[in-house]
């Protein structure tokens, strides 16, 4: 077996649920009977030809199809460069606002994921662009500066959020740079979610920060939601499934998935989160 029949078996079938829609959906069928949630991604980004960013369109909305057919109890979220954020902006909001119609029609709700921080004011204004009749919702990363000022807009504008540490490399002038700090500022947005959203979902695979927002809504009483990457941690996920908390994972698919794999692979932050993951009872 060459690596990449090897990393194949690795990878994709921990991690990702395959390379095609139907894959997606047995995967999907099979979480669901486990008690989770999920939310799918179709792999793709830093989309350049419009007619690659057209394809991922015509994916996503085969995929509210899919969904609305197989009462999943699932959701979607789109990574903003593959419907042409960087790239061709009037696309994106075409491409964004006729997938966001389509899901809501379906009774589907969609995020976006957040990208790196040159993407960031794009990526809010879409959202914000479809507030108003909601089911719409943005990725929060806590290790960006300006994220206590975005959380407060998108909020007060009836986005959902999920809230994240933030998985690009950035710099110390718009990063926090140490563990502490970005940890810290977690729990500061986590503390203004609890205060003022109903529509959150806290997407960490840190004991601490799950147990402090459990904690936290023993006061707040909200419906909050625990998102994890699939195939990572599945044991205490399963446990937090078992203790009653709603839990959703994040599970992409596509053709995409060396790309998207060898990066994460490259991503020294993931690197011991992946291998921990391959880890029996992991
Ligand atoms: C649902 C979801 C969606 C995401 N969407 C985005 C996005 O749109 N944009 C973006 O930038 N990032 C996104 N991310 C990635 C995120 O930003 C982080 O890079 C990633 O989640 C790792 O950070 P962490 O909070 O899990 O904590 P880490 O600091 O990586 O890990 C925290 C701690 O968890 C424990 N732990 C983790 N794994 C294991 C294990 N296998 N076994 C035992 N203990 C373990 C350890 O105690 C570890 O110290 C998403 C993450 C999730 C879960």
């Amino acid at each position: 077996m060459g690596l990449s029949g090897f990393a194949e078996k690795l990878i994709a079938g921990r991690w990702i649920a395959g390379a095609t829609l139907d894959d997606a959906v047995r995967r999907s069928k099979q979480l669901n009977g486990m008690g989770y949630k999920v939310t799918l991604n179709y792999l793709g980004e830093a989309l350049r030809e419009k007619a690659e960013m057209e394809r991922a369109t015509a994916v996503y909305m085969g995929l509210i199809n899919a969904i609305h057919r197989n009462r999943l109890n699932a959701d979607i979220s789109i990574k903003p460069t593959q419907i042409g954020v960087g790239s061709d902006v009037g696309y994106a909001k075409k491409a964004y606002s006729g997938i966001v119609s389509a899901a809501r029609n379906a009774h589907v709700y969609t995020w976006l994921d957040m990208e790196s921080h040159q993407y960031v004011d794009a990526t809010i204004r879409l959202c914000l662009g479809e507030s108003k009749k909601g089911m719409v919702g943005i990725c929060i990363q806590s290790y960006l500066k300006r994220s206590a000022s975005d959380i407060r807009r998108v909020v007060r504008a009836g986005c959902g959020v999920r809230l994240v540490k933030g998985a690009y490399s950035e710099s110390s002038r718009i990063a926090y740079a140490s563990r502490d700090a970005v940890e810290n500022n977690y729990i500061s947005l986590m503390h203004y979610l609890f205060r003022h959203s109903d529509n959150f979902i806290i997407a960490t695979h840190d004991t601490r920060l799950i147990e402090e927002a459990e904690e936290l809504n023993k006061t707040y009483r909200r419906h909050v939601e625990y998102a994890m990457l699939n195939g990572i941690r599945n044991s205490y996920s399963k446990m937090l499934v078992k203790r009653g908390e709603s839990v959703l994972l994040y599970v992409p698919f596509g053709e995409k998935w060396l790309d998207y794999s060898y990066r994460r692979l490259r991503e020294l932050g993931h690197l011991s989160l992946v291998l921990r993951s391959l880890l029996p009872g992991s």
